[in-house]
């Protein structure tokens, strides 16, 4: 996997990730298609109309200290992808762009759990992938990397953030985030997103091609009404990123300059027509 340095393919996407084996701006959402309001600026006689607002929800799959840097690291462990790089990625999103939920999942594992080659733990429905013993629970490997921000609350007092603990089953493989437990409640993931209004949901972490994806996936089911994102730069892999395997479940693809310019774009039309009544009220 190669990282190009060229942006001049990417017009305003200066994300660092950039796959080289197809274009990655072909199949990126439009700006337009995930600004923060539904509705186009309405200005009546100095008086701004109410605006729907839409609600997002950001789930942050499995970046914890094992697929990072312990024994599952996606730096050195398959195919070259740095697994590091979605913390700056996802740090951005939390400071620049106000969720209405950030989810947090993480592998939570018992010792024995059927997924890991040690294991002879026979799981309850046919598991197509054994790996070395990772993210057990308790362990410096579960724990969220060091870097990331785990307090969204810090820049965003509004937010609601959860916590998901999956795969704690020793007979059972947990890739989605939606088959997990939440700590602070005993609610499902897809009925906390349907309680909280949530328009529309960004997925990214480790690993894009199972977690990730099996989460994307369970979230197009679970959450049929909601729009579903994958957040390709804030996102690694065991094997390259490719478009397809998003397309063929209904996923859409966006990077995170394109999600913080959308909220930026709509933070100065907001001053502009702020002006533009103050401008009415003054004449
Ligand atoms: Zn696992």
């Amino acid at each position: 996997m190669e990282k190009s340095n060229d942006q001049s393919q990417n017009g305003n996407d200066n994300e660092c990730y950039q796959p080289t084996e197809f274009k990655l701006s072909d199949y990126l959402e439009d700006i337009d298609s995930i600004s923060p309001i539904l509705d186009k600026p309405n200005i009546t006689n100095g008086h701004q109309a109410k605006q729907t607002v839409r609600r997002w929800a950001l789930i942050i799959v499995d970046v914890q200290n094992d697929f990072v840097e312990g024994s599952m690291a996606l730096n050195h462990f398959f195919n070259g992808e740095d697994a590091a790089e979605v913390i700056p990625a996802i740090n951005r999103l939390l400071k620049y762009v106000e969720f209405d939920l950030v989810v947090y999942s993480r592998d939570w594992h018992p010792i024995d759990h059927c997924s890991f080659h040690s294991s002879s733990v026979q799981p309850k429905t046919p598991i197509t992938h054994k790996w070395p013993e990772h993210c057990i629970e308790n362990t410096w490997g579960a724990q969220y990397v060091d870097g990331l921000i785990t307090d969204p609350g810090k820049f965003n007092p509004n937010v609601k953030k959860l916590s998901i603990q999956k795969g704690m089953k020793r007979d059972e493989e947990c890739f989605s985030a939606f088959r997990g437990q939440i700590i602070e409640s005993t609610q499902t993931l897809h009925e906390v997103i349907k309680n909280e209004k949530i328009d529309q949901i960004f997925v990214c972490g480790l690993a894009t091609d199972y977690c990730v994806r099996e989460t994307c996936h369970d979230a197009k089911n679970f959450c049929p009404r909601q729009e579903t994102f994958v957040l390709v730069d804030a996102s690694r892999g065991v094997k390259p990123f490719h478009p397809s395997k998003f397309q063929e479940i209904g996923v859409k693809m966006i990077t995170t300059d394109r999600l913080i310019q959308s909220v930026l774009i709509h933070k100065v039309k907001s001053l502009k027509n702020d002006s533009s009544i103050i401008n009415n009220n003054d004449n």
